[in-house]
């Protein structure tokens, strides 16, 4: 199946018995047997399901979707984002390992690796990952994984993926890439080898700003070590969350090539404006498109708080990739953990905006940036 079939038709035809055209809510904390001989199917692996913390329809589904795009062999949805990651760090990283991650980390995976990976005894370095001789000159005997980004935030640096595994090739590490801002519409790392693929489902593969999830995708060997963790750590998703991400997954291509669009349209309006010093988008992100999201930095002595003022009907919110066009403020928000010295060497200033581009007609997003602009302009 071509992507876009295979977008809408990962499930399973449902059981002769099921009337339902779409998969039910499985809203249950646990499933219930026959007799002990029943109950003995699932510990002999003739039944899927026990206790929902362990596995459930709905978060399968998610994950089996997911993997299914990303073309890998097993996938597994966990509570968030940063649950996903963690599970699948755990699934490399041991106390007394080290980690080699990108300096230009979305915030959260940061403070995860900077502060709690460290509880446990996992060293972890950042890079500038442009630098492949420093990511190799970093490389110890107790590293085990290189960890990055396909495309950053917020300044959307594309990622060279062969690079990026030819080098942990050479050293035996394993490698694990967030694909969140791409989404396997754009990019699939695991067509480079990336071991493993974290997603915040939370954005573009739920797509519609109404839940938290993560997806982990991989080869069976490191997603069963991975899918452990979560069971045991407790970091499962609820069967409505899955539900409710995997409605939305079945419209990914629809909404990223609209979106893709749009920002690509964006993009080009912004980099004429006298109000605008820069506007970062990808340019060959892939074939497919460059992304929706667009960064601009504002004109020095622009009014940053005037021009969020000024956004009419778009929202200013901590997050990205609903279907509708939304604001960042990244010092404020997703980079506010990072030290100030890491977010001036990376460029994330203090009149930066995010803007994350929806799937509304063109022409009255850019008005909106058009009149916020006009608005913001020095003050
Ligand atoms: C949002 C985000 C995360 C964290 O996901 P949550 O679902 O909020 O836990 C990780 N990486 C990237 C790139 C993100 O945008």
């Amino acid at each position: 199946m071509r992507f876009q079939t295979k977008n809408v038709h990962f499930q399973e035809k449902l059981e002769s018995n099921e009337i339902s055209k779409t998969k039910p809510i499985y809203q249950t904390s646990a499933f219930s047997f026959q007799d002990l001989d029943d109950m003995e199917n699932f510990f002999q692996g003739k039944k899927d399901y026990l206790y929902t913390r362990m596995g459930n329809p709905n978060t399968d589904d998610l994950g089996k979707g997911v993997a299914d795009l990303e073309g890998a062999e097993m996938g597994v949805a966990t509570s968030s984002g940063i649950s996903a990651i963690l599970a699948g760090v755990l699934a490399i990283a041991k106390s007394g390992d080290h980690i080699i991650a990108t300096e230009d980390l979305y915030g959260g995976t940061y403070q995860l690796f900077a502060h709690e990976l460290a509880d446990f005894n996992i060293d972890v370095s950042f890079v500038n990952f442009e630098n492949i001789d420093a990511v190799e000159k970093e490389i110890r005997d107790e590293t085990v994984l290189l960890y990055t980004e396909s495309i950053t935030n917020p300044l959307l640096r594309v990622e060279d993926l062969q690079r990026f595994t030819e080098l942990a090739k050479k050293y035996g590490l394993k490698t694990m890439v967030d694909n969140t801002f791409a989404t396997p519409y754009l990019i699939r790392p695991h067509e480079y080898e990336v071991d493993l693929v974290v997603h915040s489902a939370t954005k573009y593969i739920g797509g519609h700003s109404d839940l938290s999830a993560g997806v982990l995708t991989g080869n069976r060997e490191l997603m069963e070590k991975a899918k452990s963790k979560v069971v045991h750590l407790g970091s499962n998703l609820g069967p409505f969350d899955g539900w409710l991400a995997t409605r939305g997954l079945k419209t990914l291509s629809l909404r990223m090539e609209k979106q893709c669009r749009n920002a690509s349209v964006l993009a080009e309006v912004l980099r004429d404006k006298p109000q605008v010093k820069q506007v970062f988008y990808p340019k060959h992100a892939s074939d497919k498109g460059n992304g929706a999201i667009v960064t601009i930095d504002l004109a020095d002595g622009s009014d940053v708080y005037e021009f969020f003022r000024q956004l009419d009907w778009v929202k200013v919110v901590p997050t990205l990739a609903g279907v509708e066009t939304s604001v960042t403020y990244p010092v404020g928000t997703s980079h506010r953990p990072l030290p100030e010295e890491t977010r001036e060497r990376l460029g994330v200033t203090a009149s930066m905006v995010r803007i994350s581009v929806g799937i509304e007609d063109e022409e009255d997003i850019i008005d909106v940036f058009n009149k916020a602009l006009a608005s913001a302009e020095f003050k």
